[in-house]
């Protein structure tokens, strides 16, 4: 008899960031590629967990509650952008939610901010993009993108970010994002497993360095995400030599955003072994079918 590895997918989005399925989409959507487990990590949120977590008996498809957080490496040129992904953590961990909530509340200031700086050149109004924003939802650059779509500026989401919305753009605004190392320490005070999302993403903008990710490994960091979409072949190598230097667990995965990224759910997957490690090392447990 032949056994089939069960297909694993650890990084997702829904409406309750800038996804654009609801939820309970996201597990049918993973049903539908053949994925036996999937993790719902939405910016700054578990929102959309419970939600989620009433899909698995429906859609057979397990369930890995996580979090994708927004952090930032301070160094000599200015800080680097950096995704946290946290698996499995007390969503009720009041640090890790004092954290989450004031990047989501300075996230709100920034987009009205950015708003009001398109709002010079282009029809669009902050009702438009409340428009385009799930309810409760972390809102980010991608519901600005919508708003621009929907009044007629450009035609999609990547139009948007390779102009208005690049970070080198005049209506480019950061938002507060806590100390990576600081958020390590509190994902791990959570309960959670951090795994650093798309590590060598090139095109987002700077990317860490070696010594960087060491530092944060030494802190308590459990993983890289080493397949993604945004990594060439020489960055997986790399990523792959570097995890393997540092002890450190490898995943693969989709960023799948429903239709508003080219990432097809499943396109990347982890291998079981690593996800038992993760639940093992996590609070929480995966819920299965
Ligand atoms: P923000 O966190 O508000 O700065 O927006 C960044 C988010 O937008 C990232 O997490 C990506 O998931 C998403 N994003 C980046 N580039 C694109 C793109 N070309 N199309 C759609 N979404 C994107
Ligand atoms: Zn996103
Ligand atoms: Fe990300
Ligand atoms: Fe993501």
């Amino acid at each position: 008899m032949i056994v089939t590895p069960p297909r694993i997918d650890l990084h997702t989005h829904s409406r309750a960031s800038d996804g654009t399925d609801s939820p309970h989409g996201v597990l049918v959507a993973a049903g539908a590629a053949g994925l036996d487990v999937v993790a719902l990590t939405d910016h700054d949120t578990t929102a959309g967990w419970a939600e989620a977590a009433d899909a698995v008996a429906v859609t057979g498809v397990a369930l890995v509650r996580g979090t994708e957080i927004s952090t930032r490496v301070r160094t000599e040129g200015g800080s680097i952008s950096v995704h946290l992904l946290s698996y499995l953590h007390d969503p009720g961990d009041t640090a890790l939610r004092a954290e989450c909530d004031r990047t989501r509340t300075d996230r709100l200031t920034r987009a009205r901010r950015m708003t009001a700086l398109l709002a010079e050149d282009f029809p669009v109004t902050w009702d438009d993009v409340v428009a385009q924003t799930g309810d409760d939802a972390t809102v980010g650059r991608p519901h600005l993108a919508d708003a621009l779509v929907a009044a007629g500026v450009v035609a999609s989401r990547d139009e948007a970010f390779a102009t208005m919305l690049h970070p080198g753009a005049r209506y480019y605004v950061p938002h507060y994002a806590p100390d990576t190392d600081v958020a390590v320490r509190t994902v791990l005070g959570a309960g959670g497993v951090p795994v650093m999302a798309h590590p060598g993403a090139g095109a987002r903008g700077r990317t860490v360095s070696d010594e960087t990710v060491a530092a944060l490994a030494a802190v308590g960091l459990a993983g890289l995400e080493v397949d993604h979409r945004d990594h060439d072949d020489a960055a997986r190598r790399r990523l792959r030599a570097l995890a393997a230097d540092l002890g450190l667990l490898v995943t693969g995965s989709s960023d799948y955003h429903g239709t508003g990224k080219r990432n097809r759910i499943g396109e990347h997957t982890t291998a079981p072994e690593v996800l038992a490690q993760i639940e093992e090392r996590g609070r929480l447990d995966v819920i299965r079918p």
